[in-house]
């Protein structure tokens, strides 16, 4: 199984090369076909899989592939634990559309709000950020997830143990119903399980 058997786009396959990768991860092989299908996906994949990639690439083929108007709104939401993490997952974004018409940008809280804002305000397809600054922007109006299409959780055990299900549950209220899933999660407790009902619609469930 290559990248380009998984009906990646060109740009996509140049990113890929250009990073080195030759085969994908076996998360990135089962995960990356439902996510390309538009369906809600719950994986099970711990940090060092490929997850990153298992989400972002399929979610960069359909952005490009299905282009909106000049005016940017918010069409990929991924939220994480830490600002670390945040971090870390747009400079895979980055990475991975280098060759795309696609803009993304990060938020996290402890620093200044106000380039972040006014980055939003410029237009960005998809936004990464951690739950707290992202209720936040969103309180003062300074950014809207209404025309959010694709919905993605990642490390939401980690999210659980920080405390944040009222905050994902109010960011879920400000989204549009009709959206696509992906939740990502190194472990399965009851209250993921749980989590995870509420969030995807007829998952397909993916294993590292
Ligand atoms: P992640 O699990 O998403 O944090 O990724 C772990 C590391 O694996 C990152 O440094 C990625 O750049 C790298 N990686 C992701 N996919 C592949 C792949 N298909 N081949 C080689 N390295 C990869």
């Amino acid at each position: 199984m290559s990248f380009k058997d998984l009906g990646l786009s060109e740009p996509l396959l140049k990113a890929i090369s250009k990073k080195g990768y030759t085969t994908p991860s076996p998360i990135q092989e089962k995960a990356i076909p439902p996510v390309l299908e538009g369906r809600d996906v719950l994986a099970s994949a711990q940090t060092g899989t490929g997850k990153t990639a298992g989400f972002t690439l399929p979610l960069l083929h359909y952005l490009s592939e299905n282009p909106k108007t000049k005016f940017r709104p918010i069409r990929a939401l991924i939220l994480t634990p830490t600002r670390e993490l945040a971090a870390q997952v747009h400079q895979s974004v980055m990475d991975y559309s280098e060759f795309l018409d696609i803009r993304s940008a990060v938020i996290f809280g402890g620093v200044n709000q106000k380039p972040q804002a006014a980055t939003i305000r410029r237009g960005v397809d998809i936004l990464v950020a951690t739950p707290g600054r992202l209720l936040d922007l969103h309180n003062q109006n300074l950014l809207s997830l209404k025309r959010v299409e694709v919905f993605i959780l990642d490390e939401a055990d980690r999210m659980l143990d920080m405390g944040f299900l009222r905050d994902i549950e109010k960011v879920m209220s400000v989204m549009p119903a009709k959206r696509q899933n992906l939740m990502f999660s190194a472990t399965f407790s009851k209250d993921i399980k749980k989590l995870a009902n509420g969030i995807l619609n007829n998952p397909v469930q993916v294993e590292a």
